[in-house]
């Protein structure tokens, strides 16, 4: 699928730095419980740490009790791709910026409680917050 915001990895590794560019463009993931986005509940917009895309807003956020900020909808159908990944021996779906492809987490259908029941699971290093105004 073409992106509309094209890298190559090398720029992408000098833009990211190490961390960011583990779990964004090589799709590692970062250890629960520390994400600096965890505990964030302020009103704003989610974006994507890697093209600042929009992803995700403040009020679809909430409190999975897994480790990993949560969310159960993207801010639009279209802003994320969804992917089959049998990865670790498991079938899960990845989640991808649709704008420029890089990893963001995944989605599980265990978002009980939620208007859609799905829980997107989000390393917190893959985006970026940008609080509303007051
Ligand atoms: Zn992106």
């Amino acid at each position: 699928m073409p992106y509309s915001v094209n890298k190559t990895e090398d720029e992408w590794r000098d833009e990211l730095g190490e961390e960011q560019y583990a779990v964004l463009r090589q799709a590692a993931t970062e250890r629960a419980w520390t994400g600096e986005l965890l505990d964030e509940e302020r009103a704003g917009l989610y974006t994507c740490g890697a093209c600042g895309a929009e992803l995700f807003k403040s009020g679809t956020k909430f409190d999975s009790g897994c480790g990993w900020p949560s969310f159960y909808e993207s801010v639009r159908p279209d802003a994320v791709e969804l992917l089959e990944d049998d990865s670790l021996g498991m079938v899960r779906t990845e989640v991808r910026c649709a704008t420029c492809g890089s990893h963001l987490g995944h989605v599980f259908p265990d978002g009980f409680g939620t208007p859609t029941g799905d829980r997107y699971c989000m390393n917190s290093i893959a985006l970026n917050f940008t609080p509303d105004e007051s």
